[in-house]
């Protein structure tokens, strides 16, 4: 009897951890394939402002930097600061990483890079530490930068090249 209930038991778990790794896949798929949700959009939309405000009481800069979220970029970064052929300032955030923490995504991730494209804009093409230089370092934390770290190990400022993540 007891092995009987436990052979249950066994089979019960197993048919649950089914149902859930299809019911993840299902999620995983429905996420690759569609756009970000009307909040999320709406919240990058409402930081950009913000950031756009900021750089202009802070600096006196008026200007929009477009922000295209793709996932196209490789899974390791975040987000890239990409100055392109034609002198286009780009900031692209990576899709991908918005399922793992959407506020780490809009509050670190977004000034951090902002920082990078205000760089560009004021002919600030320092290759020190990768782009994260002195000068980023004070940009990023006047934009209230979560993420202004100066030694972190990542190439996310990428310079001459057209279309990289379209
Ligand atoms: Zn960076």
């Amino acid at each position: 009897m007891f092995l009987n209930n436990l052979n249950k038991f066994f089979l019960f778990i197993t048919i649950l951890g089914t149902i859930l790794f299809i019911y993840l896949l299902i999620d995983n798929y429905k996420f690759n394939n569609s756009k970000l949700n009307d909040e999320i959009l709406h919240k990058i939309k409402q930081k950009q402002f913000y950031l756009e405000n900021l750089t202009y009481k802070k600096f006196g800069i008026s200007k929009k930097f477009p922000i295209i979220i793709s996932d196209k970029l490789p899974s390791r970064l975040f987000g890239a600061a990409v100055f392109t052929n034609d002198q286009k300032i780009i900031i692209y955030l990576n899709k991908k990483r918005f399922k793992e923490s959407v506020e780490y995504m809009i509050e670190d991730v977004l000034p951090h890079e902002y920082a990078h494209a205000l760089m560009f804009y004021t002919n600030n093409f320092t290759e020190e530490n990768a782009g994260h230089s002195k000068k980023w370092q004070k940009i990023c934390k006047a934009l209230d930068g979560l993420r202004c770290d100066r030694f972190v190990n990542h190439n996310d400022v990428i310079i001459g090249k057209t279309n990289f993540f379209d």
